[in-house]
């Protein structure tokens, strides 16, 4: 009975998709709310392509293509800035501020770095007598003459 009433069932679903012509159906509920904005900046995008393209043909004057253009443009950082304010009012994150990026792997800790500041009396650095510095250790110091112990 059960396999019957599945059959069924995805009959009707099939006879739907296939008898149901879309445009029967009624407007889909946009998914986010920038969809309409989104295609609208398609349809400006578009609008910008065919004004480009029509102006290589000679079909437009210099002064209209650059009108349009601009207008074009100008509807378009509208869009653009109407989609981030939504985006902003929708939480969502928007080009401004950076995704967040996924956390990285933890690193390993890093193997102790060796001081690079060891005890200045490096054995023969120093002269403990007249306190004169050295870079290599040295068995006599070079200022007093003495013995570096
Ligand atoms: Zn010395």
């Amino acid at each position: 009975m059960t396999i019957v009433l599945i059959v069924g069932v995805t009959l009707a679903a099939l006879f739907y998709t296939l008898f149901v012509r879309p445009q029967d159906l009624p407007e889909p509920i946009p998914v986010s709310p920038l969809a309409h904005l989104e295609d609208r900046k398609a349809a400006i995008y578009e609008n910008l392509r065919d004004l480009q393209f029509e102006y290589r043909l000679g079909k437009l004057s210099d002064a209209d293509y650059q009108a349009t253009k601009l207008a074009l443009q100008k509807e378009l950082a509208g869009v653009l800035a109407e989609m981030e304010s939504t985006a902003a009012q929708l939480g969502l994150i928007t080009k401004r501020t950076p995704a967040v990026k996924p956390p990285r792997k933890p690193m390993a800790p890093k193997a102790e770095a060796p001081s690079k500041k060891l005890p200045v009396a490096a054995a023969g650095t120093v002269c403990p007598h007249c306190g004169a510095e050295f870079e290599k250790p040295l068995r006599f110091c070079g200022e007093c003459g003495k013995a570096m112990a």
